[in-house]
């Protein structure tokens, strides 16, 4: 079941400079920095009460991100939704009709399970479902 808000992906094109950006906006200096080799992709995470912001960088040319920025430029790029069981939320979106990007879920931040959800079934918005962590 879909309850609740993981995060909002931000796709940017210098992730140095965005940082510095949330930090201000947020009023907050903690965040977290990791590379994510499944999606080609350097982040930086803020934590928030309910939910958190990602901010994406491309570190490959054939990076999703890299794709975004390059049609659409900066801005928001997915929502993410936590589930409990991933594997079984991607069946019943599949039984019903979603076209999935990722068929089996990938290792995400954090070393969360994430998967994709296509755009084109979902009013254009990339949805990502995130495993909430046991
Ligand atoms: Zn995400």
């Amino acid at each position: 079941m879909i309850k609740n808000l993981s995060h909002i992906g931000i796709a940017v094109e210098n992730l140095e400079n965005s940082i510095n950006i949330f930090k201000n906006l947020l009023n907050q200096s903690d965040y977290h920095t990791e590379k994510v080799e499944s999606q080609k992709v350097n982040l930086a995470i803020f934590k928030l009460q309910n939910f958190n912001l990602e901010l994406l960088e491309p570190t490959l040319d054939d990076s999703p991100i890299k794709k975004f920025l390059d049609n659409k430029g900066e801005g928001i790029h997915h929502i993410s939704f936590e589930v409990e069981d991933i594997k079984s939320e991607l069946e019943r979106l599949k039984n019903n009709g979603f076209k999935l990007i990722n068929e089996q879920p990938v290792m995400g931040a954090e070393g969360k399970l994430i998967a994709f959800v296509h755009p084109k079934s979902t009013n254009g918005v990339l949805i990502e479902l995130s495993q909430k962590e046991k």
